[in-house]
């Protein structure tokens, strides 16, 4: 039977597992030693009894001088209240504290930390003082500071300005709007979160929103154009809307930026404007300008598909007289009873404008000569029967002479102004109140087309 072998020796195992211990803290020591953040154990009398390099370099201090002191060695306590106050809770309550502390060297502006402090407990589970870590988090409190200033701003000129500001996501969903955009689809802001258009206003306003969403995403490029919305009263607004893509790092359009200005008064004026610089104001018909413009726009698709076009020239007989008589007031009052006699016959697609004084001129789309004439003579007989009756005394009954052209292939349309103003004063010279078609219309009557 082989010797039984002695167990080995106490003392050596008890040595090898020091040194394994001992080569295990120096490589805590080392860890420590390497974190920028601050780690430091304290004794219940709060002297330091560990402090790892970073420590004792924001001391200035070399090892022996920060082990045994206490904080009011480094800090200015009068500025560091939180310190001495979160050691004691930690050892009081024994717990583990996470908190900011807004700390101060001396001499020294404060700077903050983020610090986890929790209690040291000896073999009996005595709490025998603090271990911490406090990493300066200085720098970020500063950006975090900034950051939630420009977000306030930021907030605050999305509330004021007086635009409709929204985010969209590519499935044009908002992500974001600011109140008057939230205003102009009747809801709260939070309400068109996840919404799209279609789920938030009328069919036909969606559809106009849309067209510049799927403009933005079609070419990727900043998009603009004019929108309208509809309130629940049925007020028509119109807005200049600016929509920018927006793309992450990859370059892929994530959503969309709009921009939405109300200038509805403004395009008030511009429809108001362009209505002024077409209409003549006394009788409320076109104006000369305008006249002209849409004879020769008719006079071009006249051409180009073949058909028929008529032009008459009305002149009031014996206007002067009128205004002798009865005044110039009198005179206009007969104006624009002539003008509203004329609307009233012709068709929507007829095209009334005073040429100036007492001289209307009618454009008569797809009109040849037979039915020109007939429109002609029925405008002339609704005047002739015309009574004006007021203060002047007897009713004024205005007269009117009427010149007709077709357009006869001429070659431009000034030709067929001039021949119906001649056909017009050929009326005239006929003794007024009657109707004459232009000299170079075909003998048969056809207007050629
Ligand atoms: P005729 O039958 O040959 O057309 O004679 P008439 O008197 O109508 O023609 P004339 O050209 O001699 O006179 C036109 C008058 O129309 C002269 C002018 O003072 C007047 N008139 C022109 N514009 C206006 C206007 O805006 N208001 C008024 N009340 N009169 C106007
Ligand atoms: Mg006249
Ligand atoms: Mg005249």
């Amino acid at each position: 039977m082989p010797p039984q072998l002695p167990p080995p020796p106490a003392v050596p195992v008890q040595r090898r597992r020091v040194r394994r211990l001992i080569a295990e803290l120096r490589i805590l020591r080392t860890a420590m030693d390497e974190l920028s953040a601050l780690v430091y154990a304290k004794d219940l009398a709060g002297r330091y009894t560990f402090a790892n390099r970073a420590t004792q370099a924001l001391y200035g201090a070399a090892p022996h001088d920060v082990l045994g002191a206490d904080d009011s060695r480094f800090w200015d306590m009068s500025r560091s209240e939180v310190l001495r106050h979160n050691d004691r809770r930690v050892i009081e309550d024994g717990l583990r504290l996470e908190s900011e502390e807004q700390i101060a060297l001396i001499d020294s502006e404060a700077r903050t930390y983020f610090s986890v402090k929790a209690p040291v407990r000896d073999a009996r589970g005595r709490v025998t003082g603090v271990a911490g870590v406090s990493t300066d988090i200085t720098h970020f409190k500063q950006l975090e500071s900034e950051l939630l200033q420009k977000n306030a701003l930021l907030e605050s000129l999305l509330e004021n300005v007086d635009a409709c500001i929204y985010t969209k996501d590519r499935a044009r969903r908002y992500t974001y709007a600011n109140a008057k955009m939230a205003d102009v689809v009747g809801r709260e802001p939070q309400e068109l979160i996840g919404r799209t258009d279609e789920e938030l206003v009328a069919p036909e306003v969606a559809a106009n929103w849309r067209v510049l969403d799927d403009r933005v995403l079609a070419t990727g490029a900043k998009q603009s154009g004019e929108q309208i919305s509809t309130s629940a009263q049925g007020e028509i607004r119109n807005f200049w809307v600016v929509q920018i893509p927006q793309r992450d790092r990859s370059g892929e359009i994530v959503s969309l930026l709009g921009i939405a200005t109300d200038f509805t008064q403004f395009y008030r004026l511009k429809e108001e404007l362009a209505r002024q610089a077409t209409t003549d104001e006394l009788t409320g018909v076109r104006n000369r300008r305008s006249l002209l413009e849409v004879a020769r726009q008719e006079f071009q698709r006249a051409t180009r598909y073949g058909h028929p076009l008529s032009v008459l020239m009305i002149d009031i007989d014996h206007f002067k007289g009128i205004n002798d008589r009865h005044g110039h007031d009198v005179g206009d009052t007969v104006l624009r009873a002539v003008a509203n006699a004329c609307r009233d016959e012709l068709r929507d697609s007829d095209v009334l404008g005073r040429l100036g004084g007492e001289e209307f001129g009618v454009v008569l789309p797809n009109t040849g000569r037979p039915g020109a004439l007939v429109v002609a003579e029925r405008l002339r007989a609704r005047i002739d029967a015309l009574r004006l009756d007021g203060d002047w005394g007897a009713d004024i009954a205005p007269k009117v002479s009427v010149g007709v052209a077709c357009m006869q292939g001429a070659p431009r349309i000034e030709a067929v102004l001039k021949q119906a103003d001649q056909a017009l004063y050929a009326a005239k010279a006929a003794g007024r109140n009657c109707v004459q078609v232009a000299e170079s219309v075909g003998a048969d009557g056809s207007c050629a087309a």
